[in-house]
């Protein structure tokens, strides 16, 4: 990639276009998972041919620097050289068996270790399954039905997390919290067990505890939160979380499908001194194939089939390759850990936005933790889902829309957490701020033309 951004290329997105197409035929909005569609920004999703390192090219040949990390996984980069050795040595052996094998074992004990707070842990095949399982099991241990999540998280699509604030809880203050569901094809019945509740608010969630705090199984939360854009929590809202629960005899599940192994070794559960009852991973721990897991104490584990009554299987969970895929990232993040460079590298890229914002005239508000970024187009400081939502979306499209015509491929919603990986270096850095401050002189060019 030439580190100098010399204009807008012409690029073409013609085969894009023609995939696009064909893909609508197919497959409902032409892909597997909304986000990819664009439609928050409009225009064609680029199809992508391969990757490496902080790269993307799209079918086209146009190359790609990535912040979408495919949604959290790629923390070290696409197709690092360890991670393919380890997949083709699995490959050779294997595909899978329905039966254990010892790289479980070994990435267990890898997952375990990073958190002291657990003892057991089970591979699911995805974060949604991890949820939902880890859901299952809170009711199971606790005999309880209620759940508890906090509006503008988001915990996989199982049914019982499809679910928003009904207008109860804006008009009450969360005491008599009414629940919808926020999908079609989620009965009403089920939403009604999922209370919502607002993030950062420790009185809000005070409030729906005093009224119906003895029917809590569980609080969901996402420790830093990455799914409406980054909010970062505060501590009265983790110290609430943490009192609450405890005081009511509810588990707190900490998600960290997206923060574990991202933020620090031990994740959001370390870099801020949760003690949560059961944890979830994904992402990272699969190394970019399909793998989830939840796990706690032995006690709260133990409830689990075949030990257990709380049933909970899986065709592919545990599958070798996907365990040689994680088992080979946590031993490079565990050789050499990227985090004081993820820092480094996030801290520069902050501050150079916020230089580039700052003198475009152009309100902003960057929110941050590690390698998770998002820049809010929002004049104030962006800390619940009701600031997020204010955000500028319009100039959102021009900024998403402008960075990908300068290589820079950004995610493409407000509401999402943008990634590096320890794949970004000076040169990335360099060109990312390059593209934005082209990006900025051309709207800007735009509005005074
Ligand atoms: C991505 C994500 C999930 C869902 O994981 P999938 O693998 O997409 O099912 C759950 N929770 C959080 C916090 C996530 O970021």
């Amino acid at each position: 990639m030439n580190a100098k951004v010399t204009g807008m290329d012409p690029i073409t997105t013609l085969r894009s276009e023609v995939l696009f197409e064909r893909a609508e035929q197919v497959i409902p909005g032409g892909v597997n998972s909304p986000v990819r569609a664009f439609r928050a920004v409009g225009g064609t999703p680029r199809f992508i041919a391969r990757a490496g390192g902080s790269r993307l090219w799209d079918v086209d040949g146009n190359e790609l620097l990535d912040y979408v990390g495919s949604w959290g996984p790629m923390i070290l980069g696409h197709n690092h050289p360890h991670v393919q050795e380890a997949i083709g040595v699995a490959l050779e052996e294997g595909l899978s068996y329905g039966a254990p094998t010892e790289r479980e074992i070994v990435l267990a004990e890898k997952v375990l270790q990073a958190y002291p707070g657990c003892d057991q842990v089970r591979f699911v095949s995805s974060g949604t399954e991890a949820t939902m399982s880890a859901l299952r099991l809170a009711r199971g241990f606790t005999g309880r039905d209620l759940i508890v999540k906090f509006r503008g998280n988001y915990h996989g699509h199982a049914d019982s997390l499809l679910v928003q604030a009904g207008s109860g809880l804006l008009t009450s203050g969360g005491g008599t919290a009414q629940s919808a569901p926020s999908s079609a094809g989620v009965p009403q019945t089920f939403a009604a067990l999922t209370l919502v509740a607002d993030y950062n608010d420790p009185e809000g969630l005070e409030a729906l505890f005093a009224t119906r705090g003895y029917e809590i199984a569980a609080v969901i939360f996402e420790p830093v939160v990455g799914n409406a854009g980054v909010l970062i929590p505060t501590a009265e809202f983790l110290a609430a979380l943490h009192n609450l629960t405890k005081q009511y005899g509810a588990l707190l599940i900490a998600d960290e499908v997206m923060t574990g192994f991202r933020l620090a070794p031990g994740g959001a559960v370390e870099l801020l001194g949760l003690q949560p009852g059961l944890v979830c991973w994904g992402k990272i721990i699969g190394g970019g194939l399909p793998v989830g897991a939840y796990g706690g104490r032995a006690g709260i584990m133990q409830q689990v089939a075949p030990l257990g009554p709380v049933y909970q299987a899986g065709t592919l969970s545990g599958n070798p390759v996907a365990m040689a895929a994680g088992i080979a990232t946590l031993e490079l993040l565990a050789q050499d850990p990227p985090y004081e460079r993820l820092e480094r590298y996030g801290r520069a890229l902050q501050e150079g936005l916020e230089n580039t914002f700052h003198r475009s005239g152009i309100p902003i508000s960057i929110n941050r933790v590690g390698s998770m970024i998002t820049v809010f187009f929002h004049a104030g400081p962006v800390s619940t889902y009701a600031d997020a939502v204010q955000s500028n979306t319009g100039v959102f499209k021009q900024f998403f829309h402008g960075l990908l015509l300068h290589g820079v491929y950004w995610p493409p919603s407000q509401f999402e957490a943008a990634f590096f990986s320890a794949a970004h270096g000076g040169e990335e850095l360099e060109y990312t701020l390059e593209a934005v401050e082209k990006v900025l002189q051309n709207s800007m060019h735009e509005k005074t033309g």
